[in-house]
């Protein structure tokens, strides 16, 4: 037997066992008449016990060995002199009569501790050795546990557990594809799926009713902080329900890991049309542990001869509760922000009310002080408020001011990653118009449905952009964790719908055929969403990087910096795949 134990479950009771366990040296010390080594496995860590007077040899053999050898020990478990009340093995040690080295092992590249010396691309590079520490092995841990979670629930709910394939064909619409060359058929290639959209729809055709997959995804997007090339998804597709019907279902799986993994109850999540969270909140996924909501002032904000204000489509604000006290420097601070280049905003205009009841503002030329009162009953702010304004178009201004709202409630401490507040987003727009290509694109996918009510403005196009579709997000803390809709199960609205994204029939046919032929006999009604697992993971573990949960993740620029992918291929390969990387390079 390789061992008895492991290295994370000894105590006082089994005082007197006889014990074999193996495990790798954390640390050593020798302190002359006693050797000590805390041998580490998945588990734990025990310490092993050498006594230089009852057994000089094997002591001398503890001595010499170096950290990260693997060992195996045989020893009797004895209570320690010095307790360690930290770790649950803290109370014994293994009095070694038997040592093996099983494996040698170079001094490793950082320290194997919960905080490492290691920079982020040293331990990259080596993961495998930062996956022995405790912080990396929990991430995985809890990732294992959430999967399990979801696959049982699911299961529990009749949801069945099907694959689908890796090699698909590649589609343009959404982002870009990965794909992978055909050996067998020249010049022909496979797509990595983006996600498993046409597929899991066509489980639905197939009479499946309820689908789910833990599932690989690959997007080749330029990285932004915090995305992965290839990431995973709990995708899922019911038949024959309403929206209602599948918000309540996830709403559950969302509450059953709330409730298993954080001890957190909830009520009802809150609902929000996408309309009003832009407005309110100006973003799509609005973090609501804290309010200061958005405050309109159009009305009270014009014709008071600020010209900035005069002309804007949009004046728009927040109340920093208790912040009146905010020094020149910190306003400065705060015009800065909202200025950089990824803000975006001209300026920031600030009306303090004092504990006295006065005024005090950037605008006092502009605005009497009855007119900042206006401006401050508008907010019902209090003496001891901070208003803090932007202006210009009314979007943009609105996502500007988003990243002040998230900025203030940083500075003031109310996005405590141990509260956690969840929302649905509905109602979203069904197109989205796209500057550069001067069309139209589903803002979630082609295959989403429009709202019923909203179905006539497909036949009206200046009026694409006021659809509102059957999608939904499930936001928590400021963080899509998941998307999803109702979808299109009726071929001639599948088809018009192809019809707004610039498709003439052919081209649709050619890209979406299968699944348009699927529709053609007995498309069920069905809606489905899909979560992201690597950021619900992170949220769960109160991380901020989807990497952190990922074992073997890659870097910003796509690469693994481990295995040195992505990496040349040999010619005979290119050859064997008719592939002429100078030509491909030149084009
Ligand atoms: N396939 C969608 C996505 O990857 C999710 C869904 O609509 O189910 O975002």
């Amino acid at each position: 037997m390789y061992r008895t134990n492991t290295c994370g479950e000894l105590t006082l009771k089994n005082k007197g066992q006889e014990v074999t366990l193996c495990g790798w040296l954390q640390r050593s010390r020798d302190l002359g008449g006693m050797t000590f080594i805390d041998l580490r496995d998945r588990y734990g860590i025990t310490q092993l016990a050498f006594n230089m007077e009852t057994n000089p040899e094997l002591c001398e053999k503890a001595r010499k060995l170096g950290r990260e050898y693997v060992l195996q020990a045989k020893g009797t478990v004895i209570e320690r002199a010095s307790k360690n009340s930290k770790i649950p093995t803290g109370e014994i040690e293994i009095e070694v009569h038997e040592l093996n080295i099983l494996n040698k092992s170079k001094n490793p590249p950082f320290t194997i501790e919960d905080k490492s010396d290691g920079g982020d691309d040293l331990r990259m590079r080596y993961r495998y050795l930062d996956i022995r520490r405790n912080p990396v092995r929990r991430n995985l841990e809890l990732r294992h546990r959430m999967a399990m979670l979801v696959r049982n629930y699911l299961s529990g709910k009749d949801f069945l557990e099907i694959e689908t394939p890796m090699l698909i064909k590649s589609t343009p619409e959404g982002a870009r594809d990965f794909v992978v060359p055909s050996r067998m058929n020249p010049g022909e290639f496979y797509a990595l799926p983006q996600s498993p959209q046409q597929y899991k729809q066509l489980l639905m055709v197939a009479g499946m009713d309820r689908y789910f997959q833990i599932v690989r995804c690959f997007r080749d997007e330029d990285l932004r902080a915090d995305r992965q090339p290839e990431f995973t998804q709990i995708d899922c597709e019911m038949s024959f329900v309403h929206q209602e019907d599948v918000l309540n279902m996830f709403e559950g799986l969302a509450k059953h890991l709330f409730h298993e993994v954080k001890g957190l109850d909830f009520d009802k999540f809150p609902r929000i049309t996408w309309h009003d969270a832009m407005r309110r909140y100006g973003s799509d996924k609005p973090d609501i542990r804290f309010g200061m909501e958005f405050v309109e002032l159009n009305d009270v904000a014009k014709g008071n001869g600020f010209a900035l204000f005069d002309n804007a489509e949009l004046v728009v604000g927040i109340c920093a509760k208790g912040c009146a006290e905010y020094t020149r420097k910190q306003l400065d601070a705060l015009t800065d922000f909202v200025k950089r280049p990824q803000v975006g905003a001209g300026g920031l205009v600030y009306i303090k009310y004092n504990s006295d009841g006065t005024f005090k503002s950037s605008i006092d030329k502009f605005f009497s002080q009855e007119q900042q009162k206006a401006v401050a009953d508008r907010f019902g702010a209090e003496p001891g408020d901070l208003m803090l304004i932007l202006c210009g178009p009314a979007m943009k201004t609105r996502m500007q001011l988003c990243a002040l709202r998230l900025e203030m409630g940083d500075q003031l401490g109310l996005r405590n990653p141990d509260v956690y507040a969840p929302l649905w987003v509905i109602d979203f727009p069904l197109l989205e118009w796209d500057e550069e290509t001067q069309r139209y694109y589903a803002m979630h996918h082609p295959f989403t449905s429009p709202k019923p009510e909203d179905q006539s403005l497909l036949d009206d196009e200046s009026r694409w952009g006021d659809i509102r579709a059957d999608a939904y997000d499930i936001v928590i803390n400021g963080v899509e964790v998941g998307g999803g809709s109702i979808r299109i199960h009726d071929r001639e609205l599948q088809n018009k719908m192809f019809h707004t994204l610039g498709f003439t029939d052919e081209k649709a046919y050619e890209q979406f055929g299968f699944l348009m032929d699927a529709f053609t006999y007995g498309a069920p009604p069905h809606a489905g969403l899909a979560f992201g697992f690597d950021r619900l993971c992170s949220l769960f573990g109160g991380a901020d990087s989807i990497r952190d949960f990922i074992a073997f993740p890659k870097n910003n620029s796509g690469r693994d910096v481990m295995s040195g992918s992505p990496a040349p291929i040999s010619q005979e390969q290119l050859d064997e795949l008719m592939i002429d990387v100078k030509q491909t390079a030149k084009q």
